[in-house]
């Protein structure tokens, strides 16, 4: 069997983002380049240590349609407020449900994490100087 090179990411974030995409549709891809730099630390980031994601020869027609669906789905809305993983403590962006580096779920519970203070709302009324 042999790999062949699905999509050059341009960062580990974005590999890990169609990891997790091709992986809710039961393919199992592989993401090659990131471990040299995040692993080893002492590699510069170059085009060879970029990550990329690559995907089994027999798997690569039906990962390349989900690419496009990857490709075609509408970019991050900043709407969305990123999410802190509880298990392996990573950032992962308001749109997606699943932890990109450990697959974990979105916990449900939004209060769990740090409160982020609201804009308190309190008018200054002079009116009220009698
Ligand atoms: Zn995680």
């Amino acid at each position: 069997m042999g790999l062949v090179k699905l999509y050059a990411a341009k960062d580990t974030l974005e590999a890990g983002h169609i990891r997790v995409w091709l992986a809710q549709h039961d393919l199992d891809a592989t993401v090659l380049g990131e471990h040299l730099s995040a692993a080893r630390g002492e590699l510069p980031m170059t085009v060879d240590t970029l990550p990329a994601v690559w995907v089994d020869e027999k798997d690569a027609p039906q990962a390349m349609e989900l690419m496009k669906e990857f490709l075609a789905q509408p970019p991050a809305d900043s709407t969305l407020p990123a999410w802190l993983c509880p298990t392996c403590n990573e950032n992962v962006e308001g749109q997606f449900d699943v932890c990109w580096q450990c697959g974990r779920d979105r916990p449900t519970n939004e209060a769990s994490g740090e409160a982020t203070d609201e804009p308190a709302d309190q008018p200054s009324n002079d009116s009220s100087a009698v």
